[in-house]
């Protein structure tokens, strides 16, 4: 009877047991040992705690012990602290968007405790004594007193015992161990002013004091064998944003990214494009493929990240990734420089291969256009506050001037200072364009190398991400509309990116599976082939997309490049004026949309210098 055979098998919906929640939930935050270390110190921090004590047995699958001498927990409140979203560290939405603590989710204990065998001690300053609670598979066995020195000991055995899968799912014991031990000088990094003792399958890895409080000195103890002399300081605030670092020299740099630790409000965090902002800083200094060691701060207004992206939150977002990078490369070259270890560039960036564009008299018309119908252009104290000379003699072997620490090219991080110099582009004399790229302006005692390719593509970029933002795209059709095949991944990207593309001016439709139609292409790329302009801009899109960029800046920096005017491409001195007017306008002058340098200064004294006169 069909009747009575639904009514057997209705599904009755209920709210799941909070323990099976909490297990539930312990597979996205504890997801391996290194994670439980860190949830427990991060409470150790949060409590305050001077000193920490974190003891290791069989790589974190037998225990994890923390020990901290922080202001411990109530008596009444020990089993609290067990329940789902419990913590004393926010209490509503606006403190959510100005976290300072680690913690704030309420969710760490609860979950480690449904997947181990968890022993806390705490006692408090006032508590008469301490208590201990033991919680196994999220079900509470003892809760009683016991005496205890002020602060906290959470002990955390059989992790995993009832999850079998996700024991399975561990690595080998060295692989764990490897993230514990990042885990633990992470945290050790990100509070220099704490003791931390750090032990591992009986092993004391490292001993810190809580009196070696500057970070220089806790860097060089945790990742170059208390090298302090093989680090340099970088210190640099911008905008309400604020650098520190202690990075090493070229020479003690790696090829692989484990020694370079980065934070973002304190926060150990991964993300490419603040190590490419760092790497690229160091400039030919650094092998492709190399990496500096030592630990990056950078903060910034809570507000500008998002830490909630993943529970174990070491992925973060930021609003504006590019500017995050960008000061930091100028920052860290900035210190090299003053370090001497960077000499003043006088040939700069990449030039190897640039890629195809469409040609120089071409973008050149555009860029007249643009000029024509511009605003500003005849605002003369305009231009020459965008290109107010803000740099000084920088120091190389041979400069017999005491050291300066600035460096010699524009350098948008830094404030205006006194002037000595002005580059003009209305009045500067043009002395023509060297090696197919660089266009040479004498103004002032200055001698001024424009990149033409980056100083274009700055200009484009701007120009398409405005355009992608703000809808207005030129389009050109294909006479004969084309279609591309993609593979899978491609595919992919495509799809993630089909709004962006369209309004950047492709008119772009799915055309079978792994096909698209390409009816028209932006008006400013339609010289080339518009399948292979289609296939490059989605590889470089997936390209950026691993660095972290955004869709919208990714596609505005490709069409950018492609579309500018190369090296090798002649242009004339009007060309070459209203490129560098062009320029003037754009948010970013100083460095092209890859970071790199758009134009440099070389003074008269520094030539002076080398010629000993
Ligand atoms: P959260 O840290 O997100 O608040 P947890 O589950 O990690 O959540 O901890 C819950 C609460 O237990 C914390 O808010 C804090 O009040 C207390 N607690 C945990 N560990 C410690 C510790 N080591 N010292 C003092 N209090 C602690
Ligand atoms: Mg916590």
């Amino acid at each position: 009877m069909p009747e009575q055979n639904a009514t057997n098998k209705k599904r009755w919906i209920r709210p799941l047991p909070e323990r099976l929640i909490n297990k539930i939930a312990a597979g996205e935050v504890i997801e391996r040992p290194a994670a439980v270390l860190k949830e427990l110190v991060e409470n150790a921090l949060d409590a305050g705690a001077t000193r920490i004590d974190v003891t290791i047995e069989k790589s974190g699958t037998k225990s994890i012990r923390v020990t901290d001498n922080g202001c411990g927990i109530d008596p009444d409140q020990i089993e609290i602290a067990f329940g789902r979203h419990a913590t004393s560290k926010i209490n509503n939405f606006d403190d959510l968007e100005h976290i300072a603590s680690f913690g704030f989710r309420g969710e760490a204990l609860p979950s480690i405790a449904s997947v181990s065998r968890t022993r806390l001690v705490s006692k408090t300053a006032d508590a008469d004594s301490g208590r201990e609670i033991i919680v196994e598979a999220g079900v509470v066995q003892s809760v009683k007193p016991v005496a205890a020195p002020v602060g906290t000991t959470v002990e955390v055995a059989n992790l995993f015992f009832n999850t079998p899968a996700r024991k399975k799912f561990l690595k080998s014991e060295a692989t764990e161990s490897q993230h514990l031990t990042r885990n633990a000088t992470a945290l050790a990094l990100s509070a220099p002013q704490t003791g931390f003792l750090y032990t591992i399958n009986g092993r004391k890895l490292f001993a810190l004091t809580d009196r070696e409080t500057d970070l220089r000195t806790r860097t060089a103890r945790l990742l170059l064998g208390n090298n302090a002399d093989q680090l340099f300081a970088v210190q640099s605030e911008v905008d309400g944003m604020s650098i520190r670092a202690c990075l090493s020299f070229p020479m003690f740099c790696r090829r692989n990214q484990t020694g370079l630790y980065l934070f973002i409000n304190n926060r150990y965090i991964r993300s490419q494009v603040v190590v490419h902002g760092v790497t690229s800083g160091y400039a030919e200094l650094l092998e492709r493929g190399h990496y500096p060691v030592g630990s990056v701060f950078i903060t910034v207004d809570p507000t500008q990240v998002d830490v909630n992206v993943h529970p174990t939150k070491a992925e973060v977002r930021l609003t504006d990734e590019r500017r995050v990078h960008d000061i930091l490369h100028q920052a860290v070259k900035r210190s090299l420089r003053a370090s001497g270890e960077l000499p003043t560039p006088h040939v700069v960036g990449d030039t190897s291969a640039p890629p195809k564009g469409y040609s120089a008299s071409e973008a050149i018309r555009r860029l007249k256009a643009a000029e024509t119908t511009g605003p500003a252009n005849s605002d003369p104290n305009l231009l020459r506050e965008l290109y107010r000379d803000r740099s000084q003699p920088a120091t190389s072997p041979l400069t017999t001037e005491p050291p300066q620490s600035e460096p010699t090219e524009p350098d948008m991080t830094r404030p205006a200072s006194a002037e000595t110099g002005s580059f003009d582009p209305d009045r500067a004399l043009f002395m023509g364009q060297f090696g197919g790229l660089y266009l040479l302006f004498a103004s002032g005692e200055n001698l001024y190398v424009v990149d033409q390719h980056a100083a274009h593509e700055r200009i484009l970029y701007e120009e398409t991400l405005h355009v992608v933002e703000h809808g207005g795209a030129a389009s050109q059709n294909l006479l004969f509309p084309v279609t591309v095949d993609l593979p899978a991944d491609q595919y992919a990207l495509y799809e993630q990116a089909a709004d962006v593309l369209t309004a950047s001016g492709f008119i772009v439709e799915p055309f079978g599976p792994r096909t698209v139609m390409l009816s028209a292409v932006p008006a400013a790329l339609s010289r080339q082939s518009p399948e292979k302009l289609f296939t490059a801009i989605i590889c470089d899109v997936g390209e950026h997309q691993q660095a972290g960029f955004d869709i919208k800046k990714s596609i505005a920096q490709s069409m950018a490049c492609r579309a500018s005017i190369m090296s090798g491409d002649r242009i004339s001195e009007d060309e070459a004026r209203a490129l560098v007017i062009q320029l003037s306008r754009t948010k970013n002058r100083h460095t092209c949309p890859h970071g790199r340098p758009i134009i440099l200064k070389i003074s008269r004294y520094e030539l002076d210098v080398k010629f000993g006169r």
